[in-house]
């Protein structure tokens, strides 16, 4: 565990010792596999579309505290928006862990993923922390391989 500033890093470890939305959705329209064999972090999504919008989203997996953590606040941050809005808001997190600058001022709020802040400090991580993000793009795309961290880019982001 990295050592992120106080607050950031007590919401982090609450979300991954009790992980919100961490069960198997029977009901499910999508689902997708991500692994992130850099660290060994494993999750499954599974999402339930209503026309354009996530009504429901949930996640099983194992990995560190970071991936683990990241899953559980991705499932409360996206549910009940439409595939724009987990785009934009995947866009802005992916900026936020690799150091970059936020995609203009039109990104949505990001809300409790600013907890990830201090992830852009510690490369290695940065895939423990878009693993479940990649994940969802995945499902949304109906996509059935295993999405897998190495190639993402996010080597390259994190070393500018
Ligand atoms: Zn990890």
């Amino acid at each position: 565990m990295p050592d992120l500033s106080g607050l950031y890093q007590e919401v982090i470890l609450d979300h991954s010792k009790r992980p919100r939305n961490f069960r198997v959705l029977p009901d499910a329209s999508q689902q997708a596999d991500g692994y992130n064999p850099l660290c060994g972090d494993k999750v499954k999504l599974y999402l339930r579309l209503e026309g354009d919008r996530i009504s429901d989203i949930s996640f099983q997996g194992a990995g560190c505290a970071i991936s683990t953590a990241s899953a559980s606040i991705l499932t409360e941050t996206v549910k009940g928006k439409t595939r724009a809005e987990a785009d934009a808001l995947f866009d802005a997190f992916h900026a936020l862990v690799t150091g970059q600058p936020l995609p203009g001022d039109q990104h949505p709020p990001l809300g409790k993923l600013a907890v990830f802040s201090g992830v852009s400090e510690f490369p290695v991580r940065v895939k423990c922390a878009t693993l479940a993000w990649h994940t969802l793009k995945s499902a949304l795309r109906g996509g059935s391989e295993v999405v897998s961290t190495e190639g993402s880019g996010d080597e390259d982001l994190a070393a500018r």
